[in-house]
């Protein structure tokens, strides 16, 4: 009863129509990035609904993000009009939140149950574990937490664990898992991991409810199947039992979320538990030109574990309209923000709109070094899924201590820190000290230190102030002494504020460990304090302004599924990317999945690509020769152009070499002696900036401003 020419089914190749169009039966889109599958899912979404095959209430759709979901119901509305509002759209979390909130108390809960965050979450189970005398010491709560949630993932509730769990809790891990499932139920509250949990108990305890929503969901769909969990494969198995109409579209290739329990081998049970399904594989790649899509082929075929598949050009690009990939060695991170920059600039000048480029960063900390160039030279940004650099919880924590060492009167600053690390310091203490203050005209500070030489408060607390103060003035005295660049560092050190992320096992805390070593970082690009101080302070005024068109910057992970005209991925250097963490935890399927992860950001751009990395990376206040990632071999030369930056030296260019030859490029060296004279001012990539005191052919005696007098070799200094 749907016309061949309807919009949603024009333009599809002949693998897309039928993916489209076969509504009966079980449906497997398996294929590369950028062939159409979200735009498949959509069009059969309109397809379903305009044949009258069902109502928009008995299709289900599970998209990976909330904005996914919003972008897929737009779009259907498009083509359908307004029957798309009544689709069952959205994440498995937000699905199972609308179910859970119909029959709450047949899981032991009231209707309206909290979802709690994760703090909330850690706070409920260290209640427990405290109750129970688990020593926290001894098995930190994160690390009961990471195993509860494994066993979520994986649908297990408590009686299903047996006696897994191993050492951890002494042995009790089964048991501390029931009693923090019994503490939820009794605050009537929820973790994340729950809601598909608790939707699983439901359907297996209440045959008639399952059958209701059998019946009910005609149509399953599902995006982004490679990244499902197990909890996630069973709960669409049962719903899936009756109608059997279950479409899923994902990339093996893509699978970047085994850390947070996604399993790829979901795909391959899908054929076993369907045996009937149609595997329909899309070859055809619309999203890329033909040297983006040929680098990113090359590279994910390093990878063992795949189940392969072609990837094709699907769209005609004219001679020259395809740009080779450029690959870009500069001397240092400020330098690789003005090179990314000044791209986006020019392209800007060319008229490519700014929300049409991305900047995709491995990791968070790796956003800061770009939002500051991009303030400077006044071009509007966004970063998406986060936060800003200084806008971050831990960047504002150790700023505060800064400010207060810089001025002890920041009440703020004062506020932010005096018990954070906790320092044993109540509500009681504090108010005392807000009083005080007050009484007296005092700073917050200056009260604190009255407070920790009388008798007022109890011997605990004052001792807690007294030490609190006594730092305050420790480390101002020494700012002079030491330089602020390593003070900071001093100050979240021996404030116990960096060991307390370190001891976080939660997901976020290395990135926020990381983001903290960047502020450091930061800092030694500055005279002084007072000047890195105000610099923040006029870079937290940048506008936020919405009706601006603005620059992407996000994190790779964040990034799966969409698509811009111009992409840049900085930061290509061992260690960065693949990042250090996991190939140290990973092993060879950490690489792998790291190599997975710089597939999905080649394949994000439409029209180029600009990937940068680095031969100097500060870390802390040291500088450090970073080697440019493996897999930057691992691109073909066909499709790639590359190119170093003069940074690297005076005379040629960086030489790239042959993996076979040998397995990091080097940088070419400096012809001996010639460039240098005494005078000139140098970098070195160890020691920092210097001046040249005498020449003797390659070898150079440099006053470091920093390190002292040196002899050095000139190849491995820059003319500043
Ligand atoms: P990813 O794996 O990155 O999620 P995908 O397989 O979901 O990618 P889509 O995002 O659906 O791919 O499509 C990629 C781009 O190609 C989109 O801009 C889409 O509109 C376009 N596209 C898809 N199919 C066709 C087609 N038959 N003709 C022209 N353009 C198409
Ligand atoms: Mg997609």
């Amino acid at each position: 009863t749907v016309p061949d020419d309807a919009p949603w089914l024009k333009g599809l190749n002949p693998e897309q129509h039928q993916a489209v169009t076969t509504l009966d039966g079980p449906v497997l889109v398996l294929s590369g990035a950028g062939t159409g599958k979200t735009r498949v899912l959509t069009s059969r979404l309109a397809h379903i609904l305009a044949s009258g095959r069902a109502h928009p209430w008995q299709c289900l759709a599970v998209t990976f993000t909330n904005k996914a979901a919003r972008e897929m119901r737009e779009r259907v509305a498009q083509l359908v009009g307004p029957a798309a509002e009544s689709l069952w759209l959205g994440t498995f979390h937000a699905l199972c939140v609308r179910i859970l909130r119909r029959h709450a108390e047949l899981v032991g809960l009231k209707s309206n149950f909290t979802i709690l965050d994760s703090d909330d979450q850690l706070r409920l189970l260290k209640q427990v574990m405290e109750a129970e005398g688990i020593d926290p010491k001894r098995w930190p709560a994160q690390a009961v937490m990471g195993t509860i949630q494994r066993w979520k993932d994986r649908g297990q509730v408590p009686a299903k664990v047996g006696g897994e769990g191993g050492e951890l809790a002494g042995g009790r891990m089964p048991e501390i898992y029931r009693l923090y499932q019994e503490r939820l139920r009794v605050v009537n509250a929820c973790d994340f991991g729950d809601l598909l949990l608790h939707c699983l108990t439901l359907f297996l305890d209440r045959a008639d409810i399952l059958a209701e929503y059998q019946e009910q969901f005609r149509f399953i769909l599902v995006d982004e199947y490679q990244d499902t969990n197990v909890a996630q494969y069973l709960w669409l198995r049962l719903l899936a039992q009756k109608h059997k109409n279950i479409c899923c579209v994902g990339d093996d290739d893509q699978s970047i979320y085994s850390w947070r329990g996604a399993e790829v081998g979901n795909i391959l049970k899908f054929e076993k538990d369907f045996p009937a399904a149609r595997v329909i594989r899309l070859e055809r790649n619309y999203r890329s030109t033909p040297h983006i899509l040929a680098a990113a082929s090359h590279l994910i075929a390093h990878n063992q574990g795949r189940l392969g598949k072609t990837l094709r050009p699907g769209l005609d690009f004219p001679e020259g309209e395809s740009v080779k990939v450029r690959v870009r060695g500069v001397w240092d991170g400020p330098e690789e923000a003005r090179v990314v920059v000044d791209a986006v600039e020019t392209h800007q000048r060319a008229g490519q709109a700014l929300a049409g480029m991305a900047i995709l960063v491995r990791a968070g900390f790796q956003t800061r070094e770009f939002e500051e160039r991009l303030i400077t030279t006044g071009v509007p940004y966004r970063v998406l899924g986060g936060p800003r650099f200084y806008e971050r919880l831990e960047i504002r924590d150790a700023m505060a201590y800064l400010r207060l060492v810089a001025s002890p009167d920041d009440g703020l600053a004062f506020e932010r820190v005096v018990n954070n690390p906790k320092r044993g310091l109540g509500d009681a203490a504090l108010q005392m000290v807000h009083m005080t203050a007050r009484a007296k005209g005092l700073s917050l500070f200056e009260a604190a230190r009255l407070l920790s030489e009388t008798d007022e408060l109890k011997p605990k607390p004052r001792a807690a102030l007294a030490g609190f103060c006594a730092d305050i003035i420790r480390w101002r005295g020494d700012l002079e002494l030491v330089g602020h660049g390593p003070l900071a560092a001093r100050i979240i050190d021996e404030s116990g504020y960096l060991a307390m992320w370190k001891a976080d096992k939660s997901p976020e805390a290395p990135g926020r460990v990381e983001n903290l070593g960047e502020l450091i970082r930061a800092l030694g690009e500055y005279e002084s304090l007072e000047q890195f101080l105000d610099h923040v302070a006029l870079v937290m005024e940048n506008d936020n302004r919405d009706d601006l068109d603005k620059l992407v910057i996000m994190t790779l992970h964040g990034a799966k599924g969409l698509e811009f005209d111009r992409v840049f991925l900085p930061g290509w250097e061992e260690g960065v990317f693949p990042h250090q963490r996991a190939l140290d935890e990973g092993g060879l399927a950490g690489l792998e999945e790291e190599r997975r992860l710089a597939y999905v950001g080649l394949t994000r751009a439409r029209k180029s690509l600009l990937i940068t990395f680095a031969a100097n990376r500060r870390i802390y206040n040291q500088w450090q020769t970073a080697l440019p990632s493996r897999f930057l071999d691992e691109l073909p030369d066909a499709h790639v152009e590359r190119e170093a930056e003069r940074g690297f030296h005076a005379g040629g260019a960086t030489q790239w070499r042959k993996p076979a030859e040998i397995d990091t490029w080097q940088v070419a060296q400096r012809p001996a002696g010639t460039d240098f004279d005494p005078g000139d001012r140098v970098l070195h990539a160890k020691f920092g900036p210097g001046t040249v005191v005498a020449v003797d052919g390659d070898k150079l005696e440099i006053a470091f401003d920093k390190a002292g007098t040196k002899k050095v070799l000139g190849s491995f200094v820059e003319l500043m």
